[in-house]
């Protein structure tokens, strides 16, 4: 097995295995093969990870902000030096090539620890006069706070949710997809390297139930879930029960408008990048682009002509452009909508099958797919589809514009090409997206905060914003005279 880890969880600053848990595999989607064999936790796994990361959290959030900063940076500079290898297995895990992993997937979760770790000293409430008796505000940590990762960015999505989390002085129980098990692993092991305290970031494996049983659990006090709008409600639901802090970072459906005055090549570069990068499976994509009509056909034509020049091969070969799609149930949904769309009369303008690259007859590759004279009530226009399919649309004028990329229940990120600034700021002050570019797409730096509106989502990652989902208020009032009462 060419990635085993020791054992399938990390709990209490060790890999722990029980066998007696349903096992499941990971497999390398450019070829078909096993690469590791783990078993998803039982109720006992979750128990010790739950008493783990109580004992951990308390010894965690007694250090000061400044020492628990220090050790977060610590961990960042681990794995830059580990990219190569770390890179590596999210190639394998995921089937994203080499190309991307090195430079977009621990580099992430690297820059996440170290933002956070320099934050983490400044973590404070406020003071607040009241003439005389006065209060403060203090920023406490939540307890014992779950995260449940997607497959298409394990490391980066645990680094994410760990990084701001610990630097409030939580604990963390993370649970990766099952279908990406691996690196989150790897994650803690640096952390317990770099000083972070045994129980303080615990993996637990599993599929949804093991989700599911976490977002259920009295002891936990939030719940951080990337994944699909349907699950992200579900864990909503069970988390209810204990009233749980949320956070939801689900899909979408973006739009991506480019107006005629932009730089055609610019927007052209945003729209293929934010279509077929980790061969489409990243929840905030421009899979609705948005054309003035008057460009249209020339925009098409560069698009098109990129496409052709796409490299798809071995993942782990550097000059590969696009993997495989991650599993056999997502190549499978890829591949049923690009016939949904030919039968819903949309024009392929490229692409639109399954392809074999050389000496990788089992992967999972389709190809990059273009569907032109999409109308807006198309299920490609409406579903999202997680895979390198792009719908072109053309539009009159701006205001046509706003409205149709605006006709969705999701609202995750939006684009907007135009080399007339007012107009970027107007229009994206109207579009309904919680991340929005102006002349660039799907560029996520920490210091940025993250998420969606409408049913894409709740609370922010990244940022300064991340700390407050992180955290509690407590507000102590302080009297500087007598305490009176008439009676
Ligand atoms: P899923 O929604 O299927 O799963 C997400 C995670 O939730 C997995 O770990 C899954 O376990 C777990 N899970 C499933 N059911 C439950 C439950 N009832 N309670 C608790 N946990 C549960 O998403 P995918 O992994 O298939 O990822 C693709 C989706 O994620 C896309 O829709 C995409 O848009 C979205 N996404 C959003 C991002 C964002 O930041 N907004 C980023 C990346 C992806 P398991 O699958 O192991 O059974």
């Amino acid at each position: 097995m060419r990635a085993q880890p020791q054992a399938s969880h990390f709990i209490d600053g060790a890999y722990v295995e029980d066998a007696a848990g349903t096992p499941f595999e990971s497999v390398y989607p450019a070829t078909g093969e096993v690469i590791a064999r783990l078993h998803a936790a039982t109720d006992a796994v979750i128990e010790a990870a739950v008493a783990a990361a109580k004992r951990g959290q308390e010894e965690w959030a007694a250090k000061s902000g400044a020492e628990r900063g220090r050790i977060l940076r610590r961990a960042a500079a681990i794995m830059r030096e580990r990219n190569r290898e770390l890179s590596e297995l999210e190639t394998l895990d995921t089937g994203k090539p080499l190309s991307e992993t090195l430079v977009a997937d621990a580099a992430s979760g690297a820059d996440c620890l170290e933002y956070f770790g320099a934050l983490a000293a400044d973590i404070k409430g406020d003071y607040i006069d009241l003439g005389g008796s006065f209060a403060y505000t203090r920023r406490e940590p939540l307890g014992i706070c779950a995260g449940i990762g997607a497959w298409n960015y394990p490391i980066q999505i645990a680094s994410w949710k760990a990084a701001p989390a610990l630097a409030c002085g939580n604990a963390m129980i993370f649970k990766p997809s099952d279908i990406t098990p691996l690196s989150a692993l790897k994650l803690a092991e640096i952390l317990l390297e770099a000083g972070v305290p045994a129980g303080v970031f615990n993996v637990v494996q599993g599929l949804g139930e093991v989700g599911a049983a976490l977002a259920r659990h009295p002891a936990i006090a939030k719940v951080s879930v990337t994944g699909s709008v349907a699950t992200g409600a579900r864990v909503m639901e069970t988390a209810a029960s204990t009233t749980k802090h949320v956070t939801l970072e689900l899909g979408g459906k973006s739009p991506i408008l480019v107006f005629a005055d932009a730089d055609l090549d610019a927007a052209a570069s945003g729209a293929l990048l934010g279509n077929f990068y980790s061969t489409g499976q990243i929840c905030s994509n421009g899979t609705r682009v948005f054309v003035e009509r008057s460009v249209r056909e020339a925009f098409v034509a560069k698009l098109v002509q990129r496409t052709k020049a796409i490299r798809l091969g071995d993942p782990l070969d550097e000059a590969t452009h696009l993997g495989p799609l991650v599993s056999r149930a997502q190549y499978e949904r890829v591949l049923a909508y690009m016939k949904i769309g030919r039968e819903e009369g949309a024009t392929l303008a490229v692409g639109g099958s399954a392809c074999r690259p050389q000496g990788l007859a089992d992967g999972l590759f389709v190809e990059p797919t273009i569907f032109t004279d999409v109308s807006d009530d198309m299920r490609i226009a409406r579903e999202e589809i997680f895979g390198p399919v792009m719908c072109v649309f053309d539009f009159e004028d701006e205001a046509e514009a706003i409205a149709r990329a605006n006709d969705t229940e999701m609202g995750l990120a939006a684009g907007v090409y135009t080399r007339d600034i007012q107009r970027g700021h107007r229009v994206v002050a109207k579009l309904q997206a919680g991340t929005c570019w102006i002349n660039a797409y799907n560029l996520t730096p920490v210091e940025m905060p993250f998420g969606g509106v409408k049913r894409s989502g709740l609370g922010r990652e990244n940022g300064r914003a991340a700390l407050e989902h992180y955290s509690q208020l407590k507000s102590v009032y302080v009297e500087m005279g007598r305490s009176e009462a008439p009676y």
